[in-house]
């Protein structure tokens, strides 16, 4: 009955609790980027899942805990150690009762070191981002971090006023003074914690024309390169929306920063690319497609588990493909042979279906997600196929999936049966040797 959990996934121990469940978060948070200082309160409504006596929310032991409070009552038992926050609740909390858990903080945000690197709040040269997947987001706030537990947000954000700060969602105010700016954002549909972030720089706010708002947050230095490398980003809007139904936001943003990263990072209704993915020459637009993909792969339909990374991945993969083969490059069908010859040199240790921790951002997995894909399509038609991806798109938009549930919708897709395609392609490790 309440006890700290070990943690809800196998991929991402330690991480995440079944016991609650969080409908809301408003962070109210400032930070000063001489100094890396970031200091705020959470505020977390949530609702009993079972009989609570006490709760664990995770956060970075650097930041420091000033003072929790439970619904009205002000000064709380808590203890903070290693990654968890354990919250004593005044009384009992019977499943299904509503907590609003209010935690004080602040301290000098870094990334949290895990089996991929780093992730979470990374100091810029001149500013910060958050690029929290998949277990950063307790980096920066305390939180129930698992991506199978979606909630709305609130998130505001104060900085000095030389500086753009950004988080997800669409601006509800901005009020500047003495000094500061303060930026409040909401965030209606629900996101996965490690989708959430915060981009603070020296960027200028430009627009680019398109049926859904797209904006970008770059370097004013890099408006000429921004203008080049991203100009067929309408298109590419209005191209994935024919192929995977409506956007799902209200709006998406693209922030370039000064630095370079070594790669892209999705966010809700936001992508960043580093100064190395936006030099003029359009170094790398199939990334830009990869990230935009997300939105619908990853970020509306989020993961109930990462063990199905490959319906994240791998349909970001192939919209990469099909960018490529509806822009005047190569063909799906030749991207996809290329891939499958790479594989095919490569050992064959991954289970799409299941890939494990230590490769579920592995390269390969992204490869042979996209290959499911391929196959896929090959086995429906160009008609059935797409109309599939829109209806898996509509019926889980803003909800967490799991592979069986593609299955399903895939299987009233098709006159035959699918299973041994299935086989092949997604429950094997070894690579099938023909397309
Ligand atoms: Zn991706």
């Amino acid at each position: 009955m309440g006890s700290p959990d070990p943690g809800v996934d196998p991929y991402a121990p330690g991480h995440g609790h079944t016991d609650y469940r969080v409908t809301r978060y408003d962070l109210e948070l400032e930070y000063k980027v001489a100094s890396n200082r970031l200091a705020g309160q959470a505020v977390i409504t949530a609702v009993a899942a079972v009989d609570l006596t006490k709760l664990t929310l995770d956060l970075a032991p650097s930041m420091g805990v000033a003072r929790v409070s439970v619904n009205e009552a002000r000064a709380v038992k808590f203890s903070h150690r290693r990654r968890r926050l354990s919250i004593t609740l005044p009384r009992p909390a019977p499943v299904g009762s509503a907590l609003r858990i209010t935690v004080r903080y602040s301290g000098s945000p870094a990334p949290l070191a895990g089996p991929w690197g780093e992730a979470g709040f990374e100091e810029l040269t001149e500013g910060a981002l958050v690029a929290a997947q998949p277990t950063g987001a307790p980096s920066w706030f305390p939180c129930n971090d698992h991506p199978g537990d979606k909630a709305s947000y609130r998130i505001s954000i104060a900085a000095e006023s030389q500086y753009l700060a950004l988080a997800n969602g669409e601006l509800v105010s901005r009020r500047a003074r003495a000094g500061h700016t303060t930026w409040v954002y909401e965030q209606a549909a629900p996101m996965a914690t490690y989708l959430a972030t915060l981009q603070i720089g020296r960027y200028e706010l430009l627009e680019q024309p398109a049926q859904v708002p797209i904006r970008a947050a770059i370097p004013p230095a890099r408006r000429a390169d921004f203008a080049h490398d991203f100009a067929r980003q309408p298109q590419m809007m209005a191209v994935f929306e024919e192929l995977f139904g409506p956007y799902p936001f209200p709006s998406y943003t693209v922030v370039v920063t000064e630095d370079e990263l070594e790669i892209p990072v999705e966010a809700q209704a936001m992508s960043i690319f580093g100064a190395n993915h936006c030099d003029g020459t359009n170094p790398e637009e199939r990334l830009v497609a990869h990230e935009l993909a997300h939105q619908w792969f990853g970020n509306s339909l989020g993961l109930r588990r990462w063990r199905d990374i490959w319906l994240n991945e791998g349909f970001a993969c192939y919209a990469e493909w099909l960018w490529s083969e509806r822009s005047g490059g190569p063909s799906a069908a030749a991207l996809a042979a290329a891939a499958h010859a790479m594989l095919a040199a490569l050992p064959q240790d991954l289970l799409p279906v299941d890939p494990g921790p230590d490769l579920m951002f592995d390269d390969r997995l992204y490869k042979r997600g996209a290959l499911v894909l391929h196959a896929l399509r090959g086995a429906l038609g160009d008609e059935k196929f797409f109309a599939l991806l829109r209806e898996w798109t509509r019926r889980h938009r803003h909800c967490t999936v799991e592979t069986a549930d593609f299955l399903e919708i895939a299987a009233s897709f098709s006159a035959v049966p699918l299973q041994p395609l299935w086989t092949d392609w997604l429950l094997s490790p070894a690579l099938p040797p023909t397309l």
